[in-house]
C-alpha cells in the first residue's frame, strides 16, 4: 500500500468509527474492518434469478394498515447514506401497520419501523438486488420490525428480527402522483442531516407496486453497516412506476461531501442459501394438495 493510499484507508476506518460510510468501492471493502457482520455469510443484496429460484405456492403476504394515511407528524431526513421516513416511535408503539403471512413463521407479526430509498446517479443503476440481470433505477426499502421486540436495536439482535419489503422503480414518461406526498418535500433536506415534515398524508399502500402477488424472499442482512443478519427479505417482482422528472428529485440530495446518488452496496454472494419465488400456478398448488402450503418447515439452506 502507498503512504496516500494507506491514508486514505485509514480516514475511512476512522470515519466508520463516526457512524460515516461510504459507497465507493474502497469504502465498501472497510465496512467489515469496524462491522465484522459485514463479512458474514448472510449478506444483502443479491442477484436474483427466476430460473434459479425455488417456486413455491407460498401464502400472500398479509398487510394490515397500509391503506391508512400513517400517523402525523412524519418525519423525512437526510441520514447522510439514504432519505429515510421514520414511521415508529415512542408514541406511536400502537395502532401503526403490520405485516405477516408469505413464508414467515406462522403468528409473528412484523411492525413497521422506517422506509428509505437507494437510487443511482443515472437511469442505469441504483437498486441494490438485480432481479433476472436487471439492475433498476431505484429500490424502496420498507423496514418492519418483529413486535416480539421493544425497538430496532432490540431486534437487531435475533435473527428473525427484521423483515423488509424491497421494492423495485422503473422509469415512465409520466409522474406517478401518488409518491408525491414524499417526493415534494425532497428539496427540504438536500443537506446532511437535515430533517422536515412531511406535508402531506402518506399511506404505503401508495408506495407498493400494482401487484404483490409474486415475490422473492431469502434470509440476509442490512445492506448498511453494521450489516446484522436477522432481515427476511420479501422483494416484489412487479416494479413501481416513477417518472424521469421525480427521480431527478433524489439526484441532487447531498451527503455532507458529495451527491449521495449510487447509495447502494456491492453484491454479495448468494452461497447456501435458498430463495424462493411464490407462484400460484395450477400445477405447484395441485402438488401440494390445493391446501394452503404451510411454510412452518422451510428449509432456508441447502445442506
Ligand atoms: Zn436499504
Amino acid at each position: 500500500m502507498s503512504g496516500i493510499v494507506r491514508i486514505i484507508y485509514l480516514l475511512a476506518i476512522i470515519s466508520l468509527g463516526l457512524g460515516h460510510f461510504g459507497y465507493s468501492n474502497r469504502d465498501q471493502h472497510v465496512w467489515v474492518k469496524k462491522f465484522k457482520s459485514c463479512g458474514g455469510k448472510l449478506q444483502s443484496p443479491i442477484s436474483i434469478s427466476s430460473s434459479r429460484s425455488l417456486a413455491l405456492p407460498l401464502p400472500a403476504l398479509e398487510v394490515i394498515g397500509y391503506h391508512n394515511f400513517l400517523p402525523r407528524p412524519l418525519s423525512l431526513k437526510n441520514t447522510g447514506h439514504s432519505v429515510e421516513v421514520d414511521i415508529d416511535n415512542v408514541q406511536r408503539s400502537t395502532h401503526l401497520p403490520y405485516i405477516y403471512g408469505a413464508a414467515l413463521k406462522a403468528n409473528v407479526e412484523y411492525v413497521v419501523d422506517h422506509l428509505h430509498f437507494h437510487w443511482g446517479a443515472k437511469n442505469n443503476r441504483g437498486s441494490e438486488h438485480v432481479l433476472n440481470g436487471v439492475r433498476y433505477p431505484m429500490e424502496m426499502h420498507i423496514v418492519h420490525r418483529n413486535k416480539a421486540y421493544s425497538n430496532f436495536s432490540h431486534a437487531l439482535n435475533y435473527e428473525d428480527g427484521l423483515v423488509v419489503l424491497g421494492i423495485f422503480f422503473q422509469l415512465q414518461e409520466e409522474d406517478n402522483k401518488l409518491l408525491s406526498p414524499i417526493l415534494n418535500d425532497l428539496i427540504n433536506v438536500k443537506w446532511l442531516h437535515k430533517e422536515t415534515t412531511l406535508d402531506r398524508p402518506v399511506t404505503l399502500a401508495s408506495l407498493l407496486p400494482r401487484n404483490t402477488d409474486v415475490f422473492y424472499t431469502y434470509k440476509g442482512s442490512l445492506t448498511t453497516p453494521p450489516c446484522s443478519e436477522v432481515v427476511t427479505w420479501i422483494i416484489f417482482s412487479t416494479p413501481t412506476p416513477i417518472s424521469f422528472t421525480q427521480i431527478n428529485k433524489f439526484r441532487p440530495l447531498s451527503n455532507g461531501e458529495a451527491k449521495m446518488a449510487d447509495n447502494f452496496r456491492i453484491l454479495q454472494h448468494v452461497g447456501l442459501r435458498k430463495v424462493y419465488v411464490r407462484r400460484l400456478n395450477s400445477l405447484l398448488i395441485a402438488k401440494y394438495n390445493g391446501t394452503t402450503f404451510n411454510s412452518t418447515n422451510l428449509e432456508w439452506f441447502w445442506r
